[in-house]
């Protein structure tokens, strides 16, 4: 299939080759609308198209995807990312385009880790050719990351519940999480000092520290 596996995994594109990227880039843009029939490869959204490299990438069609606003915007901030719009990833998975499969993958992985167990059933039924799963695999957080503790120092997971150990000012939220107030399946952040989990119906960043599994 003509993949490229390069051992750069950190997604920086060297400045000397932007400009590169950016004159290929409008002829890869047509490839693509013509690839996908003019929709986001992901959910098939029709607006606000535009080419998304499938890092690490040359900027080529085998390794860009088209992608939404949506989709776009989600897969670079995972913090926002709304988990019913990645139901999405149930049709597109089976796509034949190897930088699609690799996408939807990554964006399992990163529902898995949000604690959405179907991701992990479709996660299970998907197959992937080895250099491809290889490629998809460049683009997963580091394995060897810090856990995350609670305030024993027991290692928290996503999909945990938790409760307060001291009583928390939920900045911007105007209230007051008390101690003993029980969290219920918590996710993991990209920085192993923090988890999300919902206090008061709101959606709120906690100090693994201020927490004890339950
Ligand atoms: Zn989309």
């Amino acid at each position: 299939m003509g993949i490229k596996i390069y051992p750069r995994r950190s997604g920086i594109i060297p400045i000397q080759n932007v400009r590169q990227l950016s004159v290929i880039a409008m002829s890869v843009e047509q490839a693509l609308l013509q690839r996908s029939d003019n929709k986001c490869e992901l959910c098939a959204a029709t607006e606000n198209l535009a080419p998304l490299a499938v890092e690490p990438s040359d900027g080529s069609l085998d390794q860009s995807i088209l992608v939404c606003e949506t989709c776009r915007g989600q897969i670079a901030d995972q913090a926002i990312m709304d988990v019913n719009h990645w139901r999405c990833l149930n049709d597109s998975m089976w796509s034949q385009e190897a930088p699609v499969q690799v996408m939807a993958y990554r964006q399992l992985f990163a529902l898995i880790s949000k604690g959405e167990t179907w991701a992990q059933d479709s996660l299970d039924m998907l197959y992937l050719d080895p250099a491809v799963e290889k490629w998809a695999k460049m683009g997963l957080p580091d394995e060897d990351a810090e856990p995350t503790y609670d305030v024993n120092k027991a290692v928290l997971q996503a999909g945990d519940s938790v409760t307060l150990v001291k009583d928390l000012v939920v900045k911007g939220a105007n209230f007051t999480a008390k101690q003993g107030t029980l969290v219920k399946n918590i996710s993991l952040t990209s920085n192993p000092k923090h988890i999300e989990g919902k206090v008061n119906g709101s959606h709120i960043v906690i100090i693994s520290e201020y927490c004890k599994k339950a």
